[in-house]
């Protein structure tokens, strides 16, 4: 029996191949392979080298899925591999400054360097890393110990018996967009397997089945998310080798008080930049528009001084699970266990998840080789894993911050004011847990939107589909859409009179488009720009979009990012 985490996008009626292994891993993230470098450490160590450990991914290639900031705490890798810079693990560059720098209007900016910037956003320690290139380089050392590592690998449903999760199914490849059989159709493979365990990412499309389906976050809070929107630039060198290892985080323009995020500037190289803007899906505007925000920021005087001379070499993005330890889910069941951002180990406090992701994938490999030694892999016995977690250093560092991102539910200043207590505090205080909300359900009418769209008249701002060609984007194109509308009828006889349709300006590739002129005919979907972010899965006021997977192979082709 399988079970879809949404309407199903293969065929029923075909003969499928079996695949059996020991432990599976569905996604390719640091936290997955951190499970299958340290599970396959384990098992040689209890003489069962014979286990196989598979990992899979929808991607082409591996990391072409895979995006952050990112400005990495070495911890995890530190105890992953304690040689990992001799193994020669790839950094960026070595954080040597960093600060807040509020942008304020009239291009005016102020830096708060040294001991003025918040405790939180100190980086003295950490690595400017490209997390795709550190997937690259966790696949090959998984690899080299014996993982098989297979990309291009859509897993599109759990395979479930009773509550019991026996592995996933890969999706159909070769199905045209009515739903006919082309000529090389092939009907995806069910991997079985004792053990799965899912490091999808953000909001993973399995995860979410799962997590509805057998009721894994009863009694903790709503997850709440951020869309990151990120370019990767190229300046001239004069002003790259001043930047280089520099950590630039900024509040203020262009959300001011409104809603929860801010910007990010980090120097990798002598010529390269990463930056980006990340928004909370809690902000009430129901025109929100991450990319459009994006571009604003890249205008402010401060950011576009930075950028001048420069040229955009990738762009992408992707969602951030902000909510903190309330709102992680179980993270262990019969079968399968929950790992990295799919499980919600985020640190929103320092904006870093790369450690925890870690981690929380050498905790969940502990539990599943002691499970599998013991040949018992019920859901008494993954909750070791929960055990473990609860007893580590990641819950530790979670729990100081249990209740950081609930607080600016009180708005900016208030939230400040709030997070400044619980720093302060050192999580000691402020015990009681606070409320979280789901994304969706805080958008309010088109009437009270604020937002107006920018004008991208320059060389640093380019418009949405612009920036998805320089995420490499491309998916086959006769195939059914991995974006399912499930009222078409909601969008055109409610949203578009509520909220004005918000799908148009939270999808950061322009996948939505509604024509001017007869919008009773509904949304037209671009579903090969999708850059596989989530926003739209997240944000839709009324839950009305389900983000499935494609093909293996499509989405974007991140690289460097
Ligand atoms: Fe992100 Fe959805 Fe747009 Fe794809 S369609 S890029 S998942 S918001």
């Amino acid at each position: 029996m399988s079970l879809a985490s949404s309407p199903s996008l293969n065929a029923s009626d075909v003969e499928r191949d079996e695949l059996e292994v020991d432990l599976l891993l569905v996604g390719a993230g640091p936290a997955n392979l951190a499970c299958a470098i340290h599970a396959q450490r384990l098992l040689a160590e209890r003489g069962m080298d014979e286990a196989t450990v598979l990992v899979i991914d929808k991607a082409e290639e591996i990391g072409h899925h895979t995006l952050s900031g990112s400005v990495m705490n070495p911890r995890g890798i530190a105890e992953l591999f304690p040689d990992w810079r001799e193994r020669g693990f790839p950094v960026e560059s070595e954080v040597t400054d960093d600060a807040l720098v509020i942008l304020r209007g009239k291009g005016k900016h102020a830096r708060l360097g040294g001991l003025l910037a918040p405790p939180q956003l100190r980086n003295h320690g950490n690595l400017i890393v490209s997390l795709n290139r550190v997937v690259c380089w966790l696949a090959a050392q998984a690899e080299e110990l014996g993982v098989e590592v297979y990309p291009g690998f859509a897993a599109s449903e759990v395979l479930l018996e009773g509550e019991r999760v026996t592995g996933v199914q890969i999706r159909d490849s070769g199905l045209a967009a009515d739903g006919g059989r082309k000529p090389n159709f092939e009907p995806g493979m069910d991997v079985r397997s004792p053990l799965t365990v899912f490091g999808e990412g953000p909001r993973g499309h399995l995860a979410k089945g799962l997590i509805r389906r057998l009721g894994l976050d009863e009694g903790r809070n709503p997850q709440t998310f951020g869309t990151g929107v990120k370019e990767l630039w190229e300046v001239p060198a004069e002003r790259g080798r001043e930047l280089v290892g520099t950590v630039l985080h900024t509040a203020g323009h262009p959300l001011g008080a409104d809603g929860y995020g801010g910007g990010w500037i980090y120097g990798l190289d002598e010529e390269r930049l990463s930056l980006g803007f990340v928004v909370g899906l809690d902000h009430h505007d129901a025109a929100l528009d991450p990319h459009a925000l994006f571009v604003r920021f890249k205008q402010h005087p401060f950011v576009a001084h930075l950028l001048e001379g420069g040229k955009v070499l990738r762009y992408g993005a992707k969602t951030i699970p902000e909510g903190g330890l309330f709102a992680m889910p179980r993270l262990s069941g019969d079968g399968f266990c929950l790992v990295g951002d799919t499980a919600g180990f985020l640190n929103a406090s320092t904006l870093k998840g790369v450690h925890l992701a870690i981690k929380s994938g050498m905790l969940a490999a502990e539990a599943m080789v002691d499970a599998l030694a013991a040949k018992d892999t019920s859901a008494r016995a993954t909750a070791r894993y929960d055990e473990l977690f609860e007893s580590s250093w990641a819950f530790d560092e979670l729990h100081r911050v249990r209740n950081w991102r609930q607080a600016f539910d009180s708005g900016l200043l208030g939230g400040m004011l709030d997070a400044g207590v619980q720093m302060i505090s050192g999580g000691r205080g402020l015990v009681k847990r606070r409320a979280g909300h789901a994304d969706h359900t805080t958008t309010r009418p088109l009437s009270e939107s604020r937002m107006t769209p920018p004008v991208c008249n320059d060389g640093a701002c380019m418009d949405k589909l612009t920036d998805v060609y320089h995420s490499g984007t491309v998916h086959e194109e006769d195939q059914p859409s991995h974006l399912l509308i499930l009222d078409p009828s909601v969008c055109v006889d409610r949203c578009s009179e509520e909220f004005g349709n918000p799908c148009r300006h939270f999808c950061p590739a322009a996948v939505y488009e509604w024509p001017e002129e007869g919008a009773a005919e509904g949304v037209r979907i671009s579903a090969s720009n999708c850059v596989h972010c989530k926003t739209c899965d997240i944000a839709d006021p009324y839950e009305n979009i389900e983000w499935v997977v494609p093909e293996g192979g499509g989405g974007p082709k991140y690289v460097d990012m």
